[in-house]
């Protein structure tokens, strides 16, 4: 009765799974991430969505051999830093001993995205491949790699930033401080920004209005969704950008990597459905350099349980 618990840590949410040895969720928990305070209460919040997956799990701390931690931020050896959503994460630190010393388990940490990408790559979208991208089109643009069956993460845990490869020089200004970068254009947090330059410049758009009519206080993918639906051509022509930056982007990693395939997920990604898929597909192709191009480009199946899958599968691989 081997079990394994993946905790996906969200700047919003923090997930956990009870996995089986074959990979079946058992039982979940979704509890708030702390907005304030430090990571002692971070850490004490996993620690109860730990016990409240066990619970629905039907299953104690005992039937645990190893846990796993997706964390956004760059990780390195169990240790985490540069997360600036999450309170107490942005300056380096032990979170594997944390959780360790909280739990009295074996603790892997990585980062939440590759944790993702690993679980695509165990039981879903891009399972039987060898070497792939993972593409998470949210808030921000997220990436995440498997080559070679195994994570790869790079030397200092910093690789897979597919969100600020450039694709545009000197283009838009991206969250990270740098211009033209992929989430410049695709990221939902700097759309929302272009769309409200435009609307001080004169421009017109419901974007706006759809968000106070659902009652969001953000525009969420949802949101995005309902202005199309409403024919926004200023969201449209973003959209369009968007998808331009992804097919250029993703076209980018492949002709560098030669990956077998691509999955694409995240907010915006699953609320806009097949025809997103089918849109960047069709604007990587032309920048493919490999002919014939034998790369595919997958829709995520796992959804919001992608990180903790994929952080569970590794502790229990690495216990
Ligand atoms: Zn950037």
């Amino acid at each position: 009765m081997a079990r394994t618990v993946g905790v996906d840590l969200g700047g919003t949410n923090i997930s956990t799974i009870v996995l089986d040895e074959d990979d079946a969720v058992l039982g979940a928990s979704k509890l708030k991430t702390p907005t304030t305070g430090d990571r002692t209460g971070v850490v004490e919040v996993i620690g109860a969505g730990v016990y409240a997956a066990l619970d629905e799990a039907d299953a104690r701390l005992e039937d645990i051999h190893a846990v796993g931690v997706g964390t956004p931020g760059v990780v390195v050896d169990g240790t985490v830093g540069g997360a600036a959503n999450v309170p107490g994460f942005l300056e380096r630190f032990s979170l594997a001993q944390m959780v360790t010393e909280h739990l009295g388990k074996p603790v892997r940490i990585i980062n939440d995205v590759t944790a993702a990408a690993v679980a695509e790559h165990r039981i879903g979208a891009a399972r039987g491949t060898h070497d792939l991208l993972c593409v998470f089109v949210g808030t921000g643009v997220g990436g995440g790699l498997v080559l070679d069956d195994r994570p790869y993460e790079g030397g200092r845990g910093g690789a897979g930033e597919f969100g600020h490869m450039v694709v545009r020089q000197g283009g838009a200004v991206c969250p990270c401080g740098r211009r033209g970068c992929i989430e410049a254009y695709a990221g939902r947090r700097a759309m929302v920004l272009a769309a409200e330059r435009a609307v001080v410049a004169g421009g017109s758009t419901v974007l706006f209005d759809c968000m106070e009519e659902k009652g969001k206080e953000r525009a969420t993918s949802g949101v995005f969704l309902a202005a199309l639906e409403r024919g926004d051509t200023l969201v449209a022509d973003l959209l369009d950008e968007a998808i331009e930056a992804l097919g250029a982007g993703i076209a980018s990693a492949v002709n560098l990597l030669d990956v077998d395939a691509v999955v694409i997920g995240g907010g915006l990604a699953d609320k806009l459905g097949e025809k997103f898929r089918y849109r960047v597909d069709a604007a990587m192709r032309p920048h493919l350099f490999l002919h014939p191009p034998r790369v595919e480009l997958l829709a995520a199946t796992l959804g919001d349980h992608a990180g903790a899958i994929g952080a569970g599968i590794l502790a229990r691989e690495h216990a």
